[in-house]
């Protein structure tokens, strides 16, 4: 095995690693992460602590989602809130401190028919016993322009982590959406929004009757139905003022002010790779029993790649835990 993946220089320099390049020692290994998530990288600390010496695969975000955002406020442990880079880079020099191998590397192809499990990383070959898939979910995007550039300075993914920042409060906000995400984004958001503005393409809710009813009967929550958002202003003054937007029957153009757009129409789960090797739901969520194991003997899931319900830091590390102990376990009844 002579995997071209990166070890890079040390957890400071987390990002550097995209541009470094280095070797991965040839031997099999014990457990392969791939991911350095929340889950990933606790994965990484437990099975270093286990004496499993781990490689571990950043894809192409080291340090995972949370390094996207600025401040995380409900991670135990941080009374003041900590910088989501700073955490992961915190997470990751407590995995290597107890021997994790931190590498740059995408894994591109799995066979998890074969024992040892093969991985194709960065076109190199890896071969492990076990292995900890932790590689997240994406949210999905309205692919504007506009959003993008004011992705952080008003646009988010996320009102459970970003709701209750002061720029957001008693501020009249947009959630773009119409399932029961949408709906749950709305209906916290009406905690911190002087109103909340629920953008939908349809004329009625996708979300469950109950979720629905709850929304259209809450007072702080005006639903604009048959409308989708064509531009989030103001990319000129570098925050969000409000969002443009279209009646999808009509074509007529409107003009909503806002200080936050929180678009919730939906994760994709970055689980491509294992399509037709593991069990997955409709929307390509992992699927695990008894704990974090797929179908796959020795072959573990945790993080957003699994769970679509809760998506938060601290439940991707505790899954990321629960992944480590249980390879660790299977580790070791091989061994015997
Ligand atoms: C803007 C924003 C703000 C947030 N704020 C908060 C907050 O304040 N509090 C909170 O609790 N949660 C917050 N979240 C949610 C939190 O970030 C996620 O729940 C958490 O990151 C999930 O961790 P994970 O390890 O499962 O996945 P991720 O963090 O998504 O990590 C996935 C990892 O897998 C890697 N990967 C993917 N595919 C491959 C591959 N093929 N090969 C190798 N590696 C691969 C990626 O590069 C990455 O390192 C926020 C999310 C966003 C987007």
């Amino acid at each position: 095995m002579d995997a071209r993946v990166c070890e890079h220089a040390g957890p400071t320099l987390l990002l550097k690693a995209h541009r470094a390049a280095y070797k991965v020692r040839a031997f099999m290994e014990q457990v392969t992460i791939i991911g350095t998530g929340c889950a990933g990288l606790t994965a990484a600390l437990y099975t270093a602590r286990a004496n499993l010496n781990p490689l571990v695969l950043t894809g192409t975000m080291p340090g995972g989602l949370l390094t996207t955002t600025s401040v995380v406020e409900n991670f135990p442990g941080f009374p003041e809130g900590i910088d989501g880079y700073e955490l992961m880079t915190r997470m990751q020099k407590q995995a290597e401190r107890f021997g994790a191998r931190v590498r740059f590397g995408t894994v591109e192809k799995v066979e998890l028919g074969s024992k040892p499990l093969r991985l194709t990383v960065d076109g190199e070959q890896v071969e492990t016993q076990a292995l900890i898939i932790a590689t997240g979910a994406g949210h999905r995007h309205l692919g504007l322009p506009s959003e993008e550039k004011l992705e952080k300075k008003g646009v988010t993914y996320c009102a459970t982590c970003d709701g209750a920042l002061p720029m957001f409060r008693n501020k009249p906000l947009v959630v773009v959406g119409g399932g029961d995400s949408a709906c749950e984004e709305a209906l916290y958001l009406t905690r911190f929004g002087s109103i909340v503005y629920l953008v939908h393409r349809r004329d009625q809710l996708r979300a469950s009757k109950i979720m629905a009813e709850r929304v259209l009967g809450n007072p702080k929550i005006k639903p604009v139905w048959d409308s989708v958002v064509t531009e989030v202003l103001d990319v000129a003054k570098d925050t969000v003022t409000g969002v443009r937007l279209k009646n999808v029957k009509t074509q007529a153009e409107s003009v909503l002010d806002c200080a936050g757009v929180f678009v919730a129409i939906g994760h994709a789960p970055n689980t491509a790779i294992f399509q037709g090797q593991l069990d997955m739901d409709d929307n390509g969520y992992l699927i695990t029993r008894q704990g974090t194991a797929t179908r796959v003997p020795g072959v573990f899931a945790a993080g957003d790649c699994v769970d679509h319900v809760y998506r938060q830091a601290i439940t991707a590390a505790g899954q990321g835990c629960a992944a480590a102990i249980d390879a660790e376990r299977y580790l070791a009844a091989l061994a015997r």
